[in-house]
């Protein structure tokens, strides 16, 4: 479903205006501007973008979407779009963006020095601006943390009718399971997949909020969800009764995924698009855009707060995420003939 919000209807002005098809590099009362494409929620997004233009005088006009459209969006517009910079979550699809050809190398030692290489595109097409973990969270009633170890380990048949899992059609999962190949090959991957689908305690659900409250209803003990989701129901509930777990701690770390964004390939103001990336790179906005989701900087030099930063200290898995994306096909693939739909 399109969400338009007022950026957005001044950005088609604009482009229905121009007949000479020359982007609008200020606005009409000459201030200087650039465009977001972003499937992120505007409410996660909106107080930083306030705040850069308060610090640097630069207008930031953005579409809201969902990153499929989004993404057909800009490539149908092709040069003539709007967009700078697109701005999604998921390395899985950025990626895609990138395959696409709708989008351009950065070419920003700033950026190379701010997000780690696992973070960001092999060519600089795309970089993480916060960093998601996707782990196990579990009912601590009908769960001892003792009991838990690993992804692999939610396969084994003691778990069986006590998991929950989202749907495989999630590019969380898709992301999760791609990882899972790259580690241990395809034949090993399948196994553990076809484990959680026998552990299944109810059919898949839409989203990782039904999932965690599934757990705490009792539906299932143990599931495995983005942690910033747990986060809100934290928030809103300092005593909800499903708990985290840092998942394979003990070989090859958590799962995490990144939100990012992109120039794009024909970006009007691609110098526009490169300073507004460097600053969410960098120290004075990454706490925040990590905060505002309860995620993770991107940027290590940041530490975590409050409520994310009580889960404790975790070690990441540090495969490179163009991997999410590399072998995403193969995962669906995978997925689909171990029966998780
Ligand atoms: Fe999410």
């Amino acid at each position: 479903m399109t969400r338009l919000v007022p950026a957005l209807c001044l950005l088609v002005l604009t482009a229905c205006g121009d007949q000479t098809g020359t982007p609008a590099n200020e606005t009409e009362a000459g201030q200087a501007r650039v465009v977001v494409y972003t499937s992120r929620q505007p409410y996660l997004i909106e107080p930083l973008f306030e705040r850069y233009t308060a610090r640097t005088g630069v207008a930031i006009d953005f579409a809201s979407d969902n990153e499929a459209s989004l993404i057909e969006r800009i490539a149908a517009e092709g040069e003539r779009t709007q967009a700078d910079l697109f701005m999604t979550v998921d390395a899985g699809n950025l990626w895609h963006a990138a395959e696409r050809g709708l989008l351009q190398p950065a070419g920003s030692d700033a950026l190379t020095k701010r997000i780690p290489a696992a973070l960001a595109d092999d060519q600089a097409r795309w970089y993480g601006l916060s960093v998601r973990a996707r782990t196990i969270v579990y009912h601590p009633d009908r769960v001892d943390s003792s009991e838990l170890s690993s992804y692999e380990d939610l396969a084994d048949e003691r778990w069986a009718g006590r998991l929950c899992l989202r749907t495989s059609r999630k590019v969380y999962n898709q992301s999760l399971v791609a990882l899972l190949i790259e580690h241990h090959g395809e034949e090993r991957a399948e196994e553990v997949v076809r484990g959680w689908v026998a552990n299944l305690a109810t059919n898949p659900y839409s989203s990782d909020t039904q999932t965690i409250e599934a757990v705490a209803a009792g539906q299932c003990d143990v599931a495995i969800v983005n942690s910033y989701y747990l986060g809100r129901k934290l928030a809103d509930d300092p005593d909800y009764p499903v708990e985290l777990f840092w998942a394979n701690q003990g070989s090859t770390g958590v799962h995490v995924n990144i939100s990012g964004a992109g120039i794009t390939r024909h970006a009007p103001r691609p110098d526009q698009a490169r300073a507004l990336l460097e600053w969410l790179a960098s120290e004075e906005a990454q706490a925040e855009f990590a905060e505002r989701n309860l995620e993770f900087p991107a940027n290590p030099v940041i530490e975590s707060r409050g409520l994310v930063a009580s889960w404790g200290e975790y070690r990441a898995d540090d495969t490179p995420l163009t991997v999410a994306g590399e072998r995403q096909a193969q995962a669906v693939r995978l997925m689909d003939r171990a029966g998780y739909r």
